[in-house]
């Protein structure tokens, strides 16, 4: 398979090309030239396999030529081999015709984890082949931070370097990625918000120089290799339901559209997928789209749900190239537009098309905690505050006869002040992270100035070099 960018003026790469460089060099993201297409029998013979073959087998046509499919299915095992359910990706029911699919099993308790895992083996396996290092640098809030570590850590070929904003991520999620002591792991907690973390690591990208001579590489969610590793706990669950013969319907709490771009992926490679529904909070750009065509950038307001807290959707990228019939002239002048005057200008039709299958709902901070403890009282179950907003929207938008089915992307123990408000109940962490608290620390806290930035990178990759 090759690839393509959404911009059109950047060169079609391989698999492994796509996923040591994330962004395309116009600026644009990666899709398949081609997407693959599987038929009745094929879905069928998915039936019943083990979560790691199963993902092998609905990556393998993305992978392919690059990676034969018995090193994939390797692989796959070994990403999943730490999750501390049986089923990986269990799905259980709480209301009438409405389930929820567990997506926080992994090592950090969050959705990240299930196309982090396989990235690490990918990256490792790619490079191991190339006889060749890369340092992965990335800015996280909270969830893809802690994810790329657990995912990256001891691996001799990856440094990885994530900037934090000091003080302003949960305590959860800063012990979960500064008590990780490898080597080739750096925390750096920079003075300044997670918006300035991230202009830091663009400018890094900005900076050819510097950019090749660290061989830098990102693992964040516009990288293709992400969504690739996403379409498969949709399939999986469809086929629960009786796919291909019947169709279902998802539910998926949003932020990057990273998620549920992976749902649209499967619905195109074949699967029958009737209608998917966006869930997000006050930063709600994609309902207000998907409600008036109204796509505009607002200031971002801290929320309850904050791997939610986002103004834009980096990966509707990818949906509106699609919808505009791959006319990357188009996509080019719509995303250019985008970013000049902060208002996107999709035509009616393109519209229309986005409408006819997503629906958007957003909660504020007040209503996710009524619907915690309303879902909580009526069914027992106990949501996290993203994972909730999925599962009203689901509510809202579900057809008689076609299941829903929402994406829990996050454990409850993660965000143990909000479930105390809405329930009274303080979740408790599972085992393997029971000593959380008790770990060691390390990271360093650093000036949010580029020159900062690149002087601790330079030092950790030496450091990784001579430990
Ligand atoms: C990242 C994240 C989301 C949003 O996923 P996108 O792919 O960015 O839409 C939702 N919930 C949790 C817990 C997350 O970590």
């Amino acid at each position: 398979m090759r690839y393509i960018s959404t911009r059109g003026n950047a060169p079609a790469l391989s698999f492994s090309d796509v996923l040591l460089s994330g962004l395309a060099e116009d600026g644009g993201l990666y899709l398949p030239q081609a997407w693959p297409e599987f038929s009745l029998d094929d879905w069928r013979s998915l039936r019943g396999l083990p979560y790691p073959e199963l993902a092998a087998r609905v990556m393998a046509p993305f992978t392919a030529p690059d990676i034969d499919f018995e090193t994939l299915k390797s692989l796959c095992e070994q990403a999943y081999a730490g999750f501390d359910h049986p089923a990986i990706v269990p799905v259980t029911q709480v209301e009438d015709g409405l389930f929820v699919q567990e997506l926080f099993h992994g090592p950090t308790l969050a959705f990240k984890d299930m196309a982090m895992q396989v990235l690490g083996q990918l990256f490792e396996h790619v490079l191991t082949q190339r006889n060749d290092h890369v340092t992965i640098v990335g800015a996280t809030s909270g969830d893809t931070g802690s994810a790329a570590i657990e995912a990256c850590r001891g691996r001799k070929r990856l440094s990885v370097i994530i900037l934090h904003p000091k003080g302003r991520t949960s305590e959860v999620q800063r012990r979960q990625m500064t008590t990780v002591l490898d080597p080739n792991i750096t925390n750096l907690a920079v003075e300044g918000t997670f918006d300035d973390c991230q202009d830091l690591v663009k400018t890094l990208f900005a900076d050819l120089p510097f950019r090749r001579e660290m061989n830098l590489s990102a693992v964040n969610s516009i990288n293709w290799a992400r969504i690739a590793a996403q379409i498969p706990y949709y399939v999986h669950a469809a086929l629960t339901f009786g796919a291909p013969e019947r169709e279902v319907s998802f539910a998926v709490p949003t932020g990057n559209f990273g998620n549920i771009l992976a749902a649209w992926a499967a619905r195109r490679m074949g699967l029958p997928i009737r209608q998917l529904c966006v869930g997000s909070n006050r930063n709600d750009i994609l309902t207000r789209f998907l409600n008036a065509n109204d796509m505009t950038i607002k200031g971002v307001v801290p929320s309850l749900s904050p791997s939610m807290d986002i103004q834009v959707s980096s990966n509707f990228e990818r949906l509106l190239f699609e919808l505009l019939g791959r006319d990357a002239a188009a996509c080019t002048w719509i995303m250019t537009g985008f970013r000049a005057t902060g208002h996107m200008d999709v035509p009616e039709e393109t519209w229309e098309r986005a409408r006819s299958l997503f629906s958007g709902l957003a909660l504020d901070d007040t209503q996710t905690e009524a619907e915690i403890r309303a879902l909580h009282q009526k069914s027992g179950y106990l949501a996290d505050p993203h994972s909730v907003i999925g599962i009203a929207a689901g509510r809202k938008f579900r057809k008689p006869g076609t299941p829903m089915i929402a994406e829990a992307t996050a454990h409850p123990a993660k965000f143990p002040d909000a479930m105390v408000a809405a329930t009274g109940i303080h979740p408790a962490l599972p085992v393997h992270m029971a000593d959380l608290y008790e770990r060691r620390e390390r990271y360093r806290t650093v000036p949010a100035t580029p020159q900062a930035i690149k002087d601790a990178v330079r030092a950790a990759v030496a450091d990784c070099n001579a430990g």
